[in-house]
């Protein structure tokens, strides 16, 4: 008879049926299939770990998101940004939808272009824009939004050189009631900082103030606060054109808006606490409608949504590699999916599915990923029923951020898969190889050969 492994007994809460004050005990339901694939096949196919991507989902969020703002305000454009998920695939969805690109490097410049992009239709935000990039950016008249004096001097070296106007928002930072108040980027609202840039390169006559910007940080979970900043946006557009008869084409609210996953430490599910479409838009719309800006000058209102775009298009598939029973007693479950894959994991309680049907049974449990890392936690604590070695398991909601923080550290990066409207599974990035790996290093010659 084979021997059992021993197995310490745990003593453990029963709370089935009891429901504390926010109701019962989530269930942990299965997710045996995405968009009618089985994720074990999907897993069989692709190999494991696997990120994947639903087209549906990205176009009809998208559809969501644009029909909000549309139905209140005459003008809306989004602009997808890039540093949220850059595959091109996954940008190249948002731009059929029409989204214009919102980049914040020369790199995600490039590749906006690259997919294809008119230079138009590109806004360029961040703190560390080249003076190549300037030029560039000037040459082919894309939107830049200025994030300090001293980019705003450099702009009109620009100028000066080029013999060019570059097309020009400012971006602001400003107190709209929420904590942490983001003010490393772009000019101050509440000091006069801002208005003093608006005098600057009004007063400079070397650039074209297209716009006003800002985005006032990210999983932003009040949608009062985006009134604060549309209102505050739409004084300084009154009084530039007060003072210089100059209209303001555009106000970029940026993004922020907060995504249905669940932030670490929060009592209530992100289901439940983040705000809709709705709620962002009427906050905005509202503001911009009540402002003194005139009727016949009401500027486009631009979106650059990020996280809410996309993060319930993404699913990280992923395998059980070992049960373990730690030191303390704890159960551990040992799985393919790391941090290195799972960046987010540091700001969420990212919900973890069995791919099977499993008991009922559950017991509180930490899910480690495979980095030889002690920081390598998915889930510190979770209850969660007992899956074997060999298992799959599916983690909801990763589409934002993880395709692009992944940090290549100690295993591959593996397949992104998309699946489109039709059910059709594309790979849209290879898993890496060692080939990839070593592509960009450079060996001296004095360290090619070594005797051991
Ligand atoms: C990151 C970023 C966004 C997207 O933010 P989300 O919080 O993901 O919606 C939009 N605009 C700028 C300037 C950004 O830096």
């Amino acid at each position: 008879m084979e021997k059992k492994t021993f197995e310490p007994p745990v003593i453990k809460k029963l709370n089935a049926g009891m429901p504390s004050k926010f109701g019962m005990t989530p269930r942990i339901e299965a997710i045996p299939e995405i968009e009618g694939h089985k994720v074990k096949d999907l897993l069989k196919d692709h190999g494991s770990p696997l990120y994947v991507l639903s087209e549906n989902t990205l176009r009809s969020t998208y559809r969501q998101a644009y029909q909000a703002f549309s139905t209140r305000y005459p003008k809306v454009q989004f602009a997808w940004s890039y540093k949220t998920n850059y595959l091109a695939a996954v940008c190249n969805v948002f731009h059929q939808e029409g989204a214009w690109a919102e980049v914040v490097s020369g790199f995600e410049y490039h590749k906006a272009l690259k997919n294809g992009v008119l230079p138009q239709y590109i806004i360029f935000n961040g703190p560390s824009k080249s003076y190549e990039d300037l030029k560039t950016a000037t040459e082919k008249g894309s939107l830049i939004h200025i994030d300090h004096f001293d980019e705003l001097y450099m702009l009109m070296e620009v100028a000066e050189e080029t013999g060019k106007k570059p097309l020009v928002a400012i971006r602001v930072n400003m107190d709209t009631g929420i904590y942490p108040r983001w003010d490393r980027f772009g000019f101050n609202y509440d000091n006069g900082e801002a208005w003093e840039a608006i005098n600057r390169i009004m007063l400079s006559e070397k650039m074209e103030l297209a716009g006003l910007h800002t985005h006032i940080g990210t999983y932003i979970m009040t949608a009062q606060a985006y009134r604060v900043a549309a209102s505050k946006l739409a004084d300084l557009a009154v009084s530039t054109e007060r003072k210089y008869g100059h209209v303001i084409r555009y106000i970029d609210l940026g993004g922020g808006f907060a995504s249905k996953n669940t932030l670490k430490g929060a009592y209530v599910p992100g289901t439940d606490t983040a705000p809709s479409f709705d709620d962002y838009a009427d906050a905005i719309t509202g503001a911009l409608i009540n402002s003194a800006i005139k009727p016949e000058h009401l500027p486009l209102l631009i979106l650059e949504t990020g996280r809410a775009m996309i993060d319930d298009a993404g699913y990280l598939l992923g395998t059980v590699i070992a049960n373990k029973r730690l030191a303390s007693g704890r159960r551990a479950l040992i799985t393919n999916v790391g941090v290195n894959l799972l960046f987010t994991s540091f700001w969420y309680e990212h919900q973890i599915h069995p791919a099977e049907k499993v008991s009922q049974h559950t017991e509180d449990t930490t899910i480690y990923g495979p980095l030889c890392m002690n920081i390598d936690v998915l889930r510190a604590a979770v209850d969660f029923p007992l899956l074997k070695k060999g298992d799959h398991f599916v983690i909801k909601r990763i589409g934002a951020y993880n395709m692009t923080q992944w940090l290549q550290f100690i295993e591959y990066r593996p397949n992104v898969v998309m699946i489109d409207t039709q059910g059709t599974p594309h790979i849209i990035r290879r898993r890496e190889d060692l080939d990839y790996m070593t592509r960009q290093e450079e060996l001296p010659d004095h360290l090619k050969n070594f005797e051991l």
